[in-house]
């Protein structure tokens, strides 16, 4: 797999040193697995006043499957629930598009990085593990997504 070398540094970094990523302590917990590569990640959050809160996730896996849960993370923790399932969307529709989209950079930010990923369908599903493991929480937690 073979992805721009900008992108490929930015998804690293996060690999490297993920954010949000601790022991999740929320009441609600959400554990989610890819079993084609066995990547895992166990998240919780708390939304309060229709904003996404206390994200924190826990997780093994592939530099994709844990750059994206970091990536993910930045974009939607401390935002509001309308902010996040817009990038939620767009991120879910990149990784669908098999290559033909490049996604919005002002919505995606970060995420854009893993835009190659699309390209690859054996590797779609660890890029979007940590967005379905956030939708799971957020929904439980009393969000309408
Ligand atoms: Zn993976």
């Amino acid at each position: 797999m073979e992805l721009d070398s900008l992108y490929q540094e930015v998804i690293l970094d996060h690999y490297k040193k993920p954010h949000h990523k601790g022991v999740p302590t929320g009441a609600i917990q959400v554990h989610h697995v890819n079993p084609n590569c066995g990547d895992e990640i166990t998240l919780s959050l708390d939304i309060k006043d229709g904003i996404v809160r206390d994200l924190i996730w826990d997780g093994v896996g592939c530099s994709i499957s844990q750059a994206s849960a970091s990536i993910m993370s930045d974009l939607v923790d401390g935002k509001p629930v309308a902010t996040a399932q817009v990038a939620l969307k767009e991120f879910t529709e990149l990784m669908q598009s098999k290559g033909a989209i490049s996604g919005d950079e002002d919505i995606l930010e970060d995420a854009i990085a893993l835009a190659g990923v699309s390209k690859f369908p054996a590797r779609v599903k660890c890029a979007l593990l940590s967005w379905m493991a956030f939708k799971d929480a957020a929904i439980q937690n009393g969000a309408e997504l």
